[in-house]
């Protein structure tokens, strides 16, 4: 992201969270002019009581932002801990303390640890640099991801930068949306000149964005423009001021849609546009009031073209306002599909609507005929998931003894009516998947951290207790390619598969068999799994021959395999075993071959009878385009379209001719799943609604 002259960024980790960034930090070298939004919530956090007497001014330095804990309602000790950690941050960058600013977002009345931020400081000044994203990361709470955008101007002939960062809508607890958004510009303006394009920008953006319609105690945006762009410096209201807030409202614009997508469960962001009303409040009223209605939001979860709910809210607020907006006059679009005009319900293909409106953005447009007012509101669709998280999120959150906080996630926490149906969806599956035999690729992309193996081993040695047998099959290219690197020896594929000469086979064998296999093993046991390694020389489990690339190309040794002894893995799955492959074959003369792992894992599962394929990657699932979106279901013929459409390249090729070939031979259902979440297979197997892509015959 471009970044305004003069300004540097830092985010770390301070204790407050248990383990991710919550510490951000945003200095201009020189003195800046400020501007401030705030909440209206009566109920305002400590840092929002103490900046909102303060801006707008000049002179400003320093605005320091945490998030887990909002510092809000936790008794006078709150401006306490602000003017403690203002003063620190003054001290460790040798600045005023009256040009330090704090934001904090995270839980509602827990004291915040002063002292975790101040042991944090050191590190985080000594870092500060061109490091907007580390600090955009130290700010989120259950947003799913970093959101920063910046945009140019010209102003006076010189190009001025604006740049923001922000955070949407989620607390740990209660259920309050929380906003912050730090922007900052090396534009020249006057602090009063300032403040009024922020607060013009921000009540056509960031005000018109809903999540639950609910306001929190700690929104917070702050503008700091540090005059560095050069520009004949902005007093009052003229063109540059104009220029200045369009670009600003089109940066946070974009923060506002960013904030809405990512709302909590959102599947899907609404957009909503109200034209035509009497006067700007009622269309952004009506705006709001449709993009935040919990009966408009649960049909855009349905993917319902529902206008009976979009123009039933125009009218309540119609009528009880009393506004001129006669509801049998407008006419109501979605998708770019008009569903009601001229006072009835116009004739639409459903489906076809339907289907456009499981993308991941729908258009609401509302034509009211009553004025020449317009408004556009932000929202999201009310998912089962925004349920969950706010019922059982709250009974989560634990206090540590040092300040800090943490969700306990553990099932004895949830609501019992979870708990139910938790377990009631767990037996159903367990019942139905015990004596199956179920193969599972591990692919090496995907067994980076060690908290995720362990999750993983954790999932195969419970599948095996509740009855099921799994076969694993590991993969190793990262740790393959990292050990050749070291020994000073480049590696090269050609269509995913690496190119394996004398020098390469021994590492690569090396590294499949004594080490990634050995370490699966041995967490697997140590749960107890009865894990037993293996690779395919082992009992000639394996035979293989040299594979020929289609290009012509040698590869080296690089196998396919010839044939399976079911027999010998037969021994180990009845005898209670869980056997864990490494992708070697066992060619005639004796020698070794490397195979695809994904080939390897479809052999077995044929061979074996299995019931089901799972591919853990590094990816979502099979996506539509190589950085496209997931594709839930589909069958072997929607698959084959794909690949031969070319939209599935690297090593999700070799996966998808591995699903191929088992469904082919009998497997009855084979997965994608993301590897990169914990407890993936568990997920897959034991609840209704599946995780990643799902491939059946037909
Ligand atoms: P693994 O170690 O799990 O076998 P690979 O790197 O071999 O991982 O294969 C997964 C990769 O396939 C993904 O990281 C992605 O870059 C690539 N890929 C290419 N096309 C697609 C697609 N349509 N859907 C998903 N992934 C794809
Ligand atoms: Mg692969």
């Amino acid at each position: 992201m471009k970044v305004p002259r003069g300004f540097r960024f830092g985010g770390v980790h301070c204790g407050l969270k248990p383990q991710r960034r919550d510490l951000a930090l945003v200095v201009s070298d020189h003195p800046a002019a400020a501007a401030g939004v705030f909440t209206r919530n009566k109920a305002a956090a400590a840092p929002v009581q103490d900046a909102r007497s303060r801006v707008p001014a000049e002179g400003m330095r320093a605005i320091v932002a945490n998030s887990g804990n909002a510092n809000a309602l936790t008794g006078p000790g709150g401006l306490d801990d602000v003017s403690v950690i203002r003063s620190a941050v003054a001290d460790a960058l040798g600045i005023q303390k009256r040009a330090v600013l704090t934001a904090s977002t995270g839980v509602i009345g827990a004291r915040l640890p002063a002292m975790k931020v101040l042991t944090a400081l050191p590190v985080l000044v000594e870092q500060l640099g061109d490091h907007a994203d580390l600090a955009a990361e130290a700010i989120l709470t259950t947003d799913t991801r970093p959101k920063m955008a910046a945009r140019e101007v010209v102003l006076g002939g010189k190009v001025a930068v604006i740049s923001a960062i922000c955070k949407g809508s989620g607390m740990l607890a209660p259920q309050l949306a929380t906003c912050l958004c730090l922007v900052v510009t090396d534009a020249a303006v006057a602090p009063g000149a300032l403040q009024e394009a922020l607060a013009r920008a921000v009540e056509r953006t960031l005000n018109m964005v809903t999540v639950d319609g609910e306001m929190s105690t700690n929104d917070t945006v702050y503008l700091l423009a540090n005059g560095l762009a050069g520009n004949p410096r902005i007093q009052g209201p003229g063109p540059d001021l104009e220029r200045l807030q369009t670009a600003l409202a089109d940066l946070l614009g974009e923060m506002a849609r960013a904030m809405a997508a990512d709302g909590e469960g959102a599947t899907r962001m609404v957009e909503v546009v109200v034209e035509g009303a009497p006067t700007d409040e009622i269309a952004a009223h009506c705006a709001r009031a449709i993009a935040s209605s919990p009966l408009v939001k649960a049909s855009l979860f349905g993917a319902d073209p529902n206008w009976g709910r979009v123009l039933a809210t125009v009218g309540a607020r119609a009528g009880a306002r009393d506004w001129p907006v006669d509801p049998f006059r407008a006419r109501v679009t979605i998708q770019g599909v008009t569903v009601f005009a001229d006072g009835a319900p116009a004739e639409i293909d459903r489906e076809a609507l339907r289907d456009r409106m499981r993308e991941t953005r729908v258009d609401v447009l509302v034509e009211l005929e009553g004025g020449a007012a317009r408004a556009v509101a932000w929202g999201c669709d009310l998912s089962y998931d925004y349920v969950k998280i706010n019922a059982d999120y709250t009974s989560l959150i634990v206090q540590h003894a040092d300040g800090g906080v943490a969700r306990d996630d553990r099932v004895a926490n949830y609501s019992p009516t979870f708990k139910r149906t938790l377990l009631a969806e767990a037996l159903k599956y367990i019942a139905a998947f015990s004596g199956q035999v179920a193969v599972i690729k591990y692919g090496g992309a995907a067994m980076v951290k060690e908290g995720l193996k362990e999750a993983f081993a954790e999932d195969v040695a419970l599948l095996k207790k509740v009855g099921l047998k799994p076969v694993v099959v590991h993969g190793g290219a990262p740790e393959i390619t990292r050990t050749l690197e070291k020994l000073g020896e480049r590696s090269e594929f050609v269509d995913g598969l690496r190119v394996t000469d004398a020098q390469a086979l021994p590492v690569v064998e090396m590294v499949l068999t004594g080490k990634v296999n050995q370490e699966l093993v041995a967490l697997l046991n140590a749960r107890n799994a009865g894990a037993v390694g293996l690779s395919g020389k082992d009992g000639r489990l394996l035979r293989a021959r040299k594979a020929v690339h289609e290009s012509g190309r040698d590869l080296g040794y690089v196998g396919e395999i010839v044939e399976v002894n079911r027999g010998f893995l037969k021994m180990f799955l009845d005898g209670g075993y869980v056997p864990v492959i490494s992708p070697i074959g066992l060619a005639d003369d004796g020698s070794s071959l490397s195979i695809n792992a994904d080939e390897v894992a479809a052999a077995l599962a044929v061979a074996l009878g299995a019931e089901k394929l799972l591919h853990l990657t590094d990816v979502a699932g099979i996506l539509d385009s190589p950085d496209g979106e997931l594709v839930r279901q589909l069958t072997a013929a929607d698959l084959t379209r794909r690949l031969e459409a070319g939209a599935i390249t690297g090593g999700m090729k070799w996966k998808a001719h591995s699903i191929l070939t088992a469904l082919r031979g009998g497997v009855r259902r084979a997965h994608v799943l993301d590897g990169r979440q914990p407890h993936t297979v568990i997920a897959e197997l034991f609840t209704d609604r599946g995780v990643g892509s799902l491939v059946t015959l037909e």
